[in-house]
């Protein structure tokens, strides 16, 4: 016979393990639930851009296929205090971001439906999908929605960090397009989120990150879409290459008024075989771009390699996912800087490329080390279809051109991740000096406001710092109003608002 107290000691362990949401959720619910060693569980940690993040382990993978799980989920989170992550593309870098160790992991991948309404030009998207997933189901529609230029993106943290897409200039960032966010809030209500009906909270949803729920769907503007023209140029990095590409990636912020272009401008350096190159992704949203539009990178005659051609969104967004190498711990970082004018172009792009040389070199002996640089144009134009779409929490002023510099550091045993850290951290401070030092002594615009691009941000960057105040204490607000207790601020990775 059992002792009183092991009685009393087993009915309390009883309570403290049914406390587990990945039980509760088992014995409360028929949501499906992945568990350690079973195939799909571990197929799906292979679904992170990061091997970091894959090698994290959930107590279990949920993976609810409607708002109504996810919100009996989070009724059941809110029962307990475990940590938890939210995953969607699983894209992001940032270990604890959308992966955890120990905590329930609730996947949004079976949230995939595609939706279009040709009559209201509209596309429900649920945040499970990659985006080359919604390229695919619009493909022949006639309608593209505005999102990744890489198609294993996925849709949901893309969304909610603002979004950077090839039709940008024309559309403005992929959350200027959003018409509702379906959320399940911290009480596990869902709210479908219109700028009519919660005003702030819509737009604080537009750059906010995971603060604020989960999105169980986006209602998104669908636009009307046929081939588009586009692909890759790829340059070995010689010094006379790499002057001309950064020329031509600073004439093309400034001067270039067709909103239908766009480009990312990046270079790579495998830093073991000593192989450095340049790889352009080229977009013009049309069979053919105009003549003059891309002369400058084309006038660059030594490609390797030219993939550009006419083709569908699908195939052009399926076509760059060759960028997504698997197998290496990823970091990424950021940094904003106003575009220099002609006359000193060449000396500030110069010494922004020089810095990242220098940075990486110190870490050529990390094994299988790359490191890249890209410079994403974000002219002015952009920033004005962002405002006259209703704005966001990034929220640039159309008062000067500017480029988003995005960093990535790739590398093979996560036992370096400390070291690459540092790396990364002295690569983008050193962007901020070198944007400084030009703005004191008038070589680039002063006084200007430069904010951090989400997507692009390493984890202790501090994405909200650099907002506007208003919007700081916008997003400030909204959390008191939707989320007073901290659920997804204690209990949840991510860029976090800072208290006041
Ligand atoms: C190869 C590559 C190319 C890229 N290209 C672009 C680009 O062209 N433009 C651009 O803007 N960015 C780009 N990025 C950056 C990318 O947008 C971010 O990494 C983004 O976070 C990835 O979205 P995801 O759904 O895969 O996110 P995940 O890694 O799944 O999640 C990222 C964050 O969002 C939160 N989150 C995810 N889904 C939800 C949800 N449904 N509700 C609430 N919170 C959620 C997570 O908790 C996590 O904090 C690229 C990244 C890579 C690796």
């Amino acid at each position: 016979m059992r002792s009183g107290l092991a009685v009393a000691v087993a009915a309390l362990v009883a309570v403290a393990s049914a406390q587990n949401t990945c039980d509760l959720v088992a014995s409360q619910t028929s949501i499906e639930s992945y568990k350690r060693f079973e195939i799909q569980y571990t197929s799906e940690q292979t679904e992170y851009w990061s091997t970091s993040c894959g090698d994290l382990k959930p107590s279990c993978i949920l993976m609810p296929t409607t708002a109504q799980e996810v919100a009996a989920i989070v009724s059941i989170l809110g029962t307990n205090n475990e940590s938890f992550a939210i995953k969607s593309g699983g894209h992001n870098p940032n270990n604890y971001f959308a992966s955890i160790d120990g905590g329930p992991l609730i996947s949004t991948k079976k949230l995939d439906q595609v939706i279009l309404d040709p009559v209201a030009q509209t596309v429900r998207v649920g945040p499970g999908n990659r985006w080359d997933d919604v390229s695919a189901a619009l493909d022949g529609s006639g309608y593209t929605a505005v999102g990744g230029r890489i198609g294993n993106v996925g849709v949901g943290g893309y969304m909610l960090g603002g979004g950077l897409s090839f039709m940008s200039t024309e559309y403005g960032w992929a959350a200027n397009s959003v018409l509702e966010f379906e959320l399940v809030l911290a009480n596990a209500s869902i709210v479908h989120v219109t700028e009519s009906k919660y005003p702030d909270l819509f737009m604080a949803l537009k750059g906010g990150g995971n603060n604020f729920g989960i999105v169980t769907s986006y209602l998104l503007q669908a636009y009307p879409q046929g081939d588009v023209w586009g692909g890759n140029l790829i340059f070995d990095a010689t010094p006379e290459v790499t002057t001309a590409i950064l020329a031509a990636v600073r004439d093309f912020t400034e001067n270039y008024d067709d909103e239908k272009a766009g480009i990312i401008v990046t270079a790579e350096r495998t830093l073991a075989t000593l192989l450095d190159i340049w790889v352009i992704f080229l977009y013009y949203n049309g069979p053919e771009p105009p003549a003059d539009v891309f002369d400058k990178f084309f006038a660059i005659s030594k490609f390797k390699l030219n993939t550009c051609k006419t083709q569908s969104m699908n195939s052009l967004l399926s076509g760059n996912n060759w960028a997504v190498l698997k197998g290496s711990v990823y970091t990424i970082g950021t940094e904003t800087m106003p575009l220099p004018n002609e006359a000193n172009g060449a000396e500030v792009m110069q010494k922004i490329f020089d810095h990242w040389v220098n940075v990486s070199d110190t870490v050529k002996l990390v094994p299988g080390v790359v490191a890249s640089v890209a410079f994403q144009p974000l002219p002015k134009k952009l920033a004005q279809v962002a405002k006259d779409k209703g704005g966001d929490m990034i929220d640039v002023d159309a008062d000067i051109d500017r480029i988003v510099l995005e960093l990535d550091y790739s590398f093979w045993p996560n036992g370096s991740y400390t070291e690459i850290d540092q790396t990364m951290q002295d690569t983008y401070s050193g962007f901020k000096t070198i944007v400084e030092d030009y703005q004191d002594s008038g070589l680039l615009p002063k006084d200007v406001y430069l904010p951090l691009f989400q997507n692009d941000c390493f984890y202790p960057q501090d994405y909200f710092g650099r907002l506007k105040p208003e919007k700081l204490a916008l997003a400030r607000r909204v959390q008191a109003e939707v989320d007073p207790k901290g659920f997804w601020k204690t209990r949840t990775g991510g860029f976090k608002i800072p208290s006041s």
